[in-house]
C-alpha cells in the first residue's frame, strides 16, 4: 500500500482527494487544523490535527509519520486560504496567513520529505490555482502566493527529475467548496459555471496514473462558463 501525506484534508478539494486516494488503495495522512466537522472515516485515512503554519508542530508531525512508515510515496500540498479585496484593505495578518499556508508550508514540507520521496521515486502535487496564471485584481496577494507555488513546482521538478520524482502543479478555477464562505464573492451555482471538488480529484487521479516515463507537470481546469456572484 502506498502512503500519502495530504494537507487541507478536512473538507473541500482536500477531502475529495482523500476519499479518492483511499479508493486507490493509499494510506492517507490528512492534515488540517480541525476535523470536527469532517464526515468521513476509513481505516486508511488518518486525520492528523495540525496547523501547517506552526512550523515546529509541522516538523514534529512529519518526523512522527516518517518514523512509522518505511516509505512515503506522495505529498499533496492542498491546504490554502484566500482573502480578497483591494490590496490596501487586506489585513496584514491575512497576508501572512496566505503566505504561510499557501507558500511557506508547502516549501517546508517538500524540504522535509524530499529525501523520502527520492527514495520511493514518489510524487509531489501542488494544488495551485488558475489565479496563478492571470492578473488578479482584488486577489493580488492570493495570486502571488499561487504563482510562487507554481514557479516553485516547475523549478523543483528540474532539480529532482533525475531522481525519478514526479512534480505536478494543478490549477483549478472556481470550485464549489467552503473556500468562498468568508469572502465578498462566490461561485455561480449554475452547473456550467463551477467545478466540483470531485473533478479536481479526477485530475489528481489522472496525474497519479501516468506511466513511469511521463510526468504531467501542469494541469489547468476551468468551468465551461466564467461567472462569479457578488
Ligand atoms: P476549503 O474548503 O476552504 O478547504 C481548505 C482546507 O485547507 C481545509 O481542509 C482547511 O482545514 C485547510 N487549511 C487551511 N488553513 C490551514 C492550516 N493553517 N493548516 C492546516 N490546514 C489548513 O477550500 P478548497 O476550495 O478546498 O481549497 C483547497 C485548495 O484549493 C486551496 O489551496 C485553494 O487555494 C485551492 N483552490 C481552490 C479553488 C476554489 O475555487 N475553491 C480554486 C483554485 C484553487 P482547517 O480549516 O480545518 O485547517
Amino acid at each position: 500500500m502506498k502512503v500519502a501525506i495530504l494537507t487541507g484534508a478536512s473538507r473541500g478539494i482536500g477531502l475529495a482527494i482523500a476519499k479518492r486516494l483511499v479508493n486507490l488503495n493509499y494510506k492517507v495522512y490528512g492534515l488540517a487544523r480541525s476535523f470536527e466537522k469532517t464526515d468521513f472515516s476509513h481505516e486508511n485515512f488518518i486525520a492528523v490535527p495540525c496547523d501547517v503554519t506552526k512550523t515546529n508542530e509541522l516538523v514534529e508531525i512529519i518526523r512522527r509519520i516518517e518514523d512509522q512508515e518505511l516509505e512515503i510515496h506522495l505529498l499533496i500540498n492542498n491546504a490554502g486560504v484566500g482573502f480578497f479585496g483591494p490590496h490596501e484593505q487586506i489585513q496584514i495578518k491575512d497576508i501572512q496567513a496566505m503566505l504561510r499556508t499557501n507558500l511557506e508550508a508547502p516549501l517546508i514540507l517538500c524540504q522535509l520529505l524530499l529525501r523520502n520521496l527520492k527514495k520511493s521515486r514518489g510524487m509531489i502535487i501542488f494544488i495551485s490555482s488558475a489565479a496563478a496564471k492571470k492578473i488578479s485584481t482584488h486577489g493580488c496577494a492570493y495570486a502571488a502566493t499561487k504563482a510562487g507555488l507554481s514557479h516553485f513546482s516547475n523549478s523543483l521538478f528540474e532539480e529532482i527529475r533525475k531522481y525519478g520524482v514526479k512534480v505536478t502543479s494543478l490549477h483549478p478555477d472556481m470550485t464549489k467548496t467552503s473556500f468562498y464562505d468568508n469572502v465578498d464573492f462566490t461561485y455561480d451555482d449554475e452547473e456550467d459555471a463551477v467545478l466540483l471538488a470531485e473533478q479536481v480529484a479526477d485530475a489528481v487521479e489522472y496525474v497519479l496514473g501516468s506511466e513511469s516515463n511521463m510526468v504531467v507537470n501542469d494541469i489547468t481546469i476551468r468551468p465551461q462558463k466564467n461567472r462569479i456572484k457578488r
